[in-house]
């Protein structure tokens, strides 16, 4: 029996996760294939055109496919794979069934809208400008879904099982164990997924593992550390100097993850009385059903539960959500003091640009990220250039900025170098590989050299380029 790894996505980079595990010859000449993820690239335009690419291998060469959570750059794949012919089984734990159908079908939608506004408007260099993938495909992925719970071995064929392990990133989110019977013997290899770490006040950690042969880790902050300061206090600051001046705090959040943390930080803040009650709108309908998904999975959270399942002392006091686009227009208008959390977290689009055109120009107002901006983007140049620059251009318009412009970098939903570091030594009986994916070459790098002083006899990979590694 031979065992492959191909690695054909998120090597050298962060996106565009897709492995294979591939057995051979256990009995015949036909391969069992399971595919691990299956992600949209996103970032860079070299980066996204291959999207548009075929996906491989074929889809009648795959047996299963197996979702270690829903983030599209895990994801988003999907819909297209099952448009070209994908008719198996998709694996994933309850909440990340739930969350993936709120990201596919959110996502179907903006690309549904995109090329339709490119059609309208000949705002395209192609003749007749496609949407990535549709509603309909997404729906098509998620007929697919198969939901299976954590901690149980799951059979996929007569020789090969796996099991979802607690990841501690997102809802639902999980690693992924493979056991492989090779004649009575039998060869562990596990999958990372995206880890979380020990530091969120929402999500618990990531679960240890006692034992696999090979482990194939994630690197995305593989040389760096996210601060250990706890974010509540600059949040703290941030409201309180806002709100004195009768301010609007903006917070351009992430529909997963993020906006929960945010909104359960404000909350104790409150508690404490360490900042005053204001109007919290979450601007957002994908952040609300994420945060309804979030609150549904007591397995993944960590906040107090009644029996009845109902969790109290989570929102901020004066909570409210926008339910149309009139009420998001009128909260752009409306009179500080106040706190709106909206998307895109990194203002690649959305109502965050309308609340942003709103305030910048005062000096009242604060605009707040708390997470990653990609290079490039808007936020990017907000944070880097905006206040020297002096204006920043949205919808056509030019807009001085004249705002407060702050930023936390510990609201993170991974782990960083050192928490990677410490849950690979918590396995006790360590792996003889590790494959590094999911981070730039400069980070699997730095996290190799750690990890090699840390554990001398692991085998430590790192991966530039898709790849077939034998194991
Ligand atoms: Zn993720």
């Amino acid at each position: 029996m031979s065992v492959y790894l191909d690695f054909l996505g998120a090597t050298g980079e962060v996106t565009g996760s897709r492995s294979i595990l591939q057995i051979d010859g256990d009995p015949g000449p036909k391969s069992f294939r399971v595919m691990i993820d299956c992600g949209l690239y996103q970032g860079s335009s070299d980066s996204r055109a291959k999207n548009w690419l075929p996906t491989q291998p074929k889809p009648d060469d795959v047996d299963a496919i197996i979702l270690t959570h829903a983030h599209l750059d895990h994801s988003g794949r999907l819909p297209r794979y099952c448009r070209e012919g994908y008719r198996g089984p998709i694996f994933c734990t309850n909440g990340t069934a739930e969350l993936a159908k709120i990201l596919l079908l959110d996502a179907a939608f903006l690309e549904e809208e995109q090329a339709s506004y490119a059609r309208r408007t000949g705002y395209s260099h192609h003749k007749s400008p496609e949407p990535l993938f549709t509603e309909a495909d997404a729906n098509l992925a998620i007929d697919h879904f198969k939901t299976v719970p954590r901690d149980a071995w799951q059979t996929l064929s007569h020789n090969v099982q796996f099991k979802f392990v607690r990841a501690g990133h997102i809802t639902g989110a999980s690693l992924v164990q493979f056991s492989i019977d090779d004649g009575g013997v039998s060869k562990l290899i596990t999958f990372s997924g995206d880890l979380g770490n020990n530091r969120s006040i929402t999500m618990r950690p990531p679960a240890n593992i006692s034992e696999t042969d090979i482990l194939v880790l994630e690197s995305t902050y593989g040389s760096r550390n996210h601060s250990r300061l706890p974010g509540s206090q600059l949040l703290g600051d941030v409201i309180q100097r806002t709100m004195a001046h009768n301010g609007v705090l903006v917070i351009p959040a992430f529909a997963v993850g993020r906006t929960q943390e945010l909104l359960f930080m404000i909350r104790q803040l409150e508690d404490q009385k360490a900042i005053p009650c204001v109007p919290v709108i979450l601007d957002s309908p994908m952040a609300s059903a994420a945060t309804r998904t979030f609150l549904q999975h007591p397995e993944d959270h960590l906040l107090a539960t009644a029996a009845n399942g109902e969790v109290s002392g989570f929102l901020p006091r004066l909570f409210e959500t926008t339910d149309s686009t009139d009420e998001s227009m009128a909260a752009c208008m409306k009179d500080g003091p106040f706190i709106v959390i909206s998307a895109s977290g990194m203002l690649s689009g959305g109502r965050i640009l309308h609340h942003l055109k709103a305030r910048l120009s005062n000096p009242k107002n604060t605009i707040l990220f708390v997470g990653y901006q990609a290079e490039g983007s808007k936020g990017r140049y907000l944070l880097d250039e905006g206040k020297t620059a002096g204006k920043i251009r949205i919808f056509h318009t030019e807009i001085p900025i004249e705002a407060d412009i702050e930023f936390i970098d510990n609201l993170s939903a991974h782990a960083d170098q050192q928490d990677l570091i410490e849950w690979v030594a918590r396995i006790q009986r360590r792996p003889k590989k590790i494959f590094l994916n999911h981070g730039t070459l400069a980070a699997s790098t730095a996290l190799a050299d750690k990890l090699r002083q840390r554990l001398p006899n692991t085998d430590i990979l790192t991966l530039g380029a898709p790849t077939r590694q034998k194991i």
